[in-house]
């Protein structure tokens, strides 16, 4: 046999030794591993993460269930957020932030984490010069109807946005209805909702919504460059409670752009799970 050479007690060593290494809680209450998040940051992850009591936008929030996607991917892990694992790649993610490495995500770990998505984002929002622009075909569009003037986006981003599109086909176990590379017309996951917005047409649409605050249609929008799109990725299409969100941010599509878009240009706006930005 390949591995007679090794003896039995080397092998049991070896054992004992991997177990110490994955077994969650132990060294729990021992100050040698006393910076090391146990079972008690997992309880109070679990907690808070529907709990939690922050601001986003001057409006109050509660928990932060709704950016386990991102906060996933953000700290690089699969674990379930109420795990020690997740604990423990909070930590890491804290460390590596200047923050004390409690592994819990409480007020001042969330508020890191938001600025980091929102420091990501797009930060020049001129208005898009028309040579910047093209005109998408209706097929692209989640809106069968949608006017001509309205389906305007940047030609960079437009690229990018049908590679991301011709990837996610290409991934099956999305289950996306597709042609070739291009999405169906019966398909609505990922059609374009809205692209390119003029300054009087976000103007008619804050008219619209009247209760739209500072996380709602903002005055100076990304949707002015032409590179910020809207998406579909499940329930209502672009609807902010809080019930919709956690809705979307459970769908394969949603959850395969968190993993995925970073490599065709685009970045997420944590709060509109269907927002994405190309910032390339
Ligand atoms: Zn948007």
């Amino acid at each position: 046999m390949k591995h007679s050479s090794f003896h039995p007690p080397v092998l049991i060593i070896a054992a004992v030794l991997f177990a110490i290494a994955l077994d969650p809680v132990s060294g729990h209450g021992q100050s040698k591993e006393a910076s090391k998040p146990g079972a008690d940051a997992a309880k109070r992850n679990a907690l808070l993460s529907t709990s939690l009591v922050w601001t986003f936008g001057s409006k109050q929030q509660h928990g932060w269930y709704i950016y386990t996607p991102l906060v996933k991917q953000l700290i690089n892990t699969k674990q379930d957020s109420a795990s020690v694992q997740f604990a423990r790649a909070v930590a890491r993610w804290q460390a590596k932030s200047a923050l004390k490495p409690s592994g819990v995500i409480d007020e001042e770990t969330l508020y890191a984490m938001i600025k980091t998505w929102q420091d990501a984002r797009l930060k020049d929002r001129s208005v898009a010069t028309p040579d910047q622009l093209l005109t998408a075909p209706l097929s692209d569009f989640y809106d069968p109807t949608r006017a001509e003037e309205l389906r305007q986006v940047e030609r960079r981003t437009y690229a990018a946005y049908k590679r991301m599109v011709a990837a996610a086909v290409g991934d099956r176990s999305l289950g996306l209805d597709h042609k070739g590379s291009e999405l169906t017309s019966g398909e609505k996951y990922l059609k374009i909702i809205s692209a390119f917005r003029s300054r009087e047409y976000q103007e008619k649409l804050r008219r619209e919504a009247p209760n739209s605050g500072s996380a709602g249609l903002a005055v100076n929008s990304p949707h002015f460059t032409g590179r910020a799109l809207d998406l579909y990725v499940g329930g209502e299409a672009v609807d902010t409670r809080d019930a919709n969100r956690a809705l979307q941010v459970q769908t394969r599509v949603y959850q395969w752009l968190v993993r995925n878009a970073g490599r065709f240009g685009f970045r997420p706006y944590c709060y509109e799970p269907w927002h994405w930005e190309y910032v390339k």
